[in-house]
């Protein structure tokens, strides 16, 4: 038994999660069939819950940390200032990139179009009070005037803001004010604040280090967890298919071809083959978790041990594009309004169409880095843009295979603007 365990954890942690995975969808389906669904419930699926639980466990210290060790370790405010704006310059562009490519591939497929009327009806009423809640969610927080993502950035209350893990934007706002603070005072007074985040660093990373080495059993109860869940959506997910398949193939142009074509113009000495192999733990990661912010820390490892992308730009593009760069999710919610629309016989006019863009961009910066994040910020743009949040009835009973698709492009979007900020900054540092 002892050698066995000594073998499996010789092997690559990507195919170990890839075991993993397999294994649950196998049990899962053999759950199904046995009638064994209480049982993995019970004695299963608990495990998949509390190796999540340890992923947001360490999350906010893991961000405010790595954020602020990153920052500090820069030569200066000018360089942070530099560097920022690249970065932020960069996640603006690719997630306006995919929110055009969603819309341009809603528009053309037109999915909406070929739904039938007696799913619609039926959809609807299955899922009538869970949109309720959002659509009353969504009015709130619309009707609180157009600077108020002003308060969602910037807390009243560090303490509360870091005890709820969906406000990781006013944890990155305070650990940035923070850090550049510190960049700012005379040396001998960071010089010990600075030390002892170096070592809170190494603290947290080897925690992570412990949480990840259980991924591989985490992920096979997740999968198996998800697999008997997903057995009512089945016929649901047919009838939408075509929606479904448009979804599906816009996050695979995008991981596996825009992203790796990328790096082979902008990143140097970088084969598109090594990035998309170099990827795959960490999508597989993000495909079962369907979170971005429990991604986090399998994310700075991979980048730093496997792309070599340096540590001070890991540990400042990584955290920041955990809530800020989404671009599967941006890429997600155009293509989900305009289905919406088409399903709702809405015709959007060109204004509606460019308000629709600029939303959809603004709206993927705020949405949190966790499961089924988008759903209060899509029900306030499409309220924004005159359709009523009860369309999200439509899409929701086949979101979470779409979301953790999304989340897996949302994280390969944060290792490609870190291996691009890499090669420029120290093309640009040297
Ligand atoms: N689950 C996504 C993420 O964590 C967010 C979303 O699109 O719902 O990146």
């Amino acid at each position: 038994m002892k050698n066995l365990t000594k073998r499996f954890t010789a092997i690559p942690l990507y195919i170990q999660i890839l075991i993993g995975m397999i294994l649950g969808i196998i049990i899962g389906i053999i759950a199904l069939r046995l009638n064994g669904e209480k049982l993995i419930h019970d004695w299963l699926v608990p495990w998949g819950q509390l190796f999540i639980r340890l992923l947001q466990l360490i999350a906010i210290p893991l961000v405010f940390v790595t954020l602020i060790k990153g920052i500090a370790g820069l030569k200066d405010v000018q360089t942070f200032s530099r560097l920022g704006i690249k970065t932020m310059l960069l996640y603006l562009c690719f997630i306006s990139a995919s929110v055009v490519f969603g819309m341009g591939l809603g528009l053309t497929v037109k999915p909406g179009m070929l739904v039938n009327r007696e799913t619609v009806s039926e959809i609807k009423e299955r899922y009538e009070s869970i949109i309720a809640e959002k659509a009353v969610a969504a009015e709130e927080v619309k009707d609180q005037g157009p600077l108020n993502f002003l308060n969602d950035i910037v807390p009243h209350n560090i303490v509360r803001a870091a005890s709820n893990n969906s406000n990781m934007l006013q944890v990155i706002f305070f650990a940035v004010m923070f850090a550049v603070a510190l960049l700012m005072v005379s040396k001998d007074k960071s010089k010990p604040v600075v030390a002892l985040f170096n070592g809170l660093d190494d603290i947290i990373m080897k925690m992570v280090d412990f949480i990840i080495r259980a991924a591989p059993l985490g992920v096979t109860a997740l999968m198996a967890g998800l697999v008997m869940d997903f057995k009512g959506d089945i016929s649901m997910f047919s009838a939408l298919g075509v929606y479904a398949l448009t979804v599906v193939v816009a996050m695979l142009v995008i991981m596996f071809i825009f992203y790796p074509l990328v790096i082979a113009l902008f990143v140097r000495k970088m084969r598109m083959k090594d990035f998309i192999r170099a990827m795959y733990p960490v999508q597989l990661f993000a495909f079962t978790t369907s979170s971005s912010a429990a991604t986090l820390p399998i994310n700075l490892e991979t980048t730093q041990r496997e792309l070599k992308v340096s540590e001070d730009v890991a540990s400042f593009v990584l955290p920041m594009g955990v809530t800020i760069n989404m671009d599967g999710t941006a890429c997600y919610q155009a293509v989900a309004i305009l289905f919406i629309a088409q399903v709702l016989g809405i015709d959007l006019s060109l204004s509606q169409l460019v308000v629709l863009l600029v939303m959809t961009v603004l709206s993927s910066i705020g949405t949190p880095g966790i499961p089924g994040g988008t759903y209060v910020i899509l029900a306030m743009v499409l309220m924004s843009i005159g359709i009523p949040a009860e369309g999200l009835a439509l899409i929701i009973g086949i979101d979470r295979p779409l979301d953790m698709l999304r989340t897996s492009v949302n994280v390969t979007g944060d290792a490609t603007v870190a291996c691009i900020i890499d090669r420029n900054y120290h093309i640009s540092s040297t």
